[in-house]
């Protein structure tokens, strides 16, 4: 039987997987800046992206700080955050509440990175790999300061818009569920692409499936 794995191999283990985060999140943050309307909200997941990019070269530093090359190793974690951000990109919203939606998943996977940093630089630090841990300190301050942007564009406009988009009518706010469109029944796909407004569902039964 083999050895015990050291610290230092679940590290090369957590850069590989770091490695291969950062890759996925350069085609995802490609499609959020498309997706999004609000400028200032599309020009944040732009430039988020060529940093993304400057973060893969500085992981490809920190692997040759340490004698290793530089590989991948499928981040599931990520790739999960992506697919639930596709999904909300699928939902027919208008372009405020879409953008809400947007920084939220742009959110997640932030906090995502910021989690794997902080245990990188972290694990680094104890193991004496002072050279890794300043470049992975250097990421780690980029992922809070995205956050912290997307809080700002989040909190300074976007969010206000999204809630003053609804419509007056409904006596129902806090009932909403009542005239949202479903969309586990079969046909989904129909309505992805381009209405960008509101369109009325009309009445249907509701269905059993989705209350909350
Ligand atoms: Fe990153
Ligand atoms: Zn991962
Ligand atoms: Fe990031």
């Amino acid at each position: 039987m083999a050895e015990a794995g050291t610290l230092h191999d679940a590290f090369i283990g957590e850069l590989r997987d770091t490695y291969d985060a950062e890759r996925q999140l350069t085609k995802a943050l490609a499609k959020l800046a498309k997706a999004a309307s609000a400028p200032e909200l599309r020009q944040a997941f732009q430039s988020h992206l060529e940093e993304t990019q400057g973060q893969i070269e500085r992981l490809g530093q920190v692997f040759e700080s340490l004698d290793e090359k530089a590989r991948g190793k499928h981040c599931d974690g990520i790739a999960g955050i992506i697919e639930e951000g596709k999904a909300i990109m699928e939902e027919d919203f208008d372009g405020a509440t879409m953008d809400a939606c947007l920084i939220a998943a742009g959110q997640r996977a932030e906090h995502y990175e910021m989690a794997a940093y902080g245990t990188l630089v972290a694990w680094a630090r104890a193991m004496g790999h002072e050279e890794a841990a300043d470049l992975l300190q250097q990421t780690l301050d980029e992922e809070k300061a995205a956050d912290e942007k997307l809080s700002g564009l989040a909190e300074g406009g976007i969010n206000q818009s999204a809630a003053d988009s609804a419509p007056p009518e409904g006596e129902s706010d806090d009932h909403d569920d009542e005239d949202e469109e479903e969309d586990e029944e079969g046909n989904a796909d129909a309505r992805a692409v381009g209405s960008g407004a509101k369109k009325s569902a009309g009445p249907k039964a509701k269905p059993a499936g989705r209350r909350r």
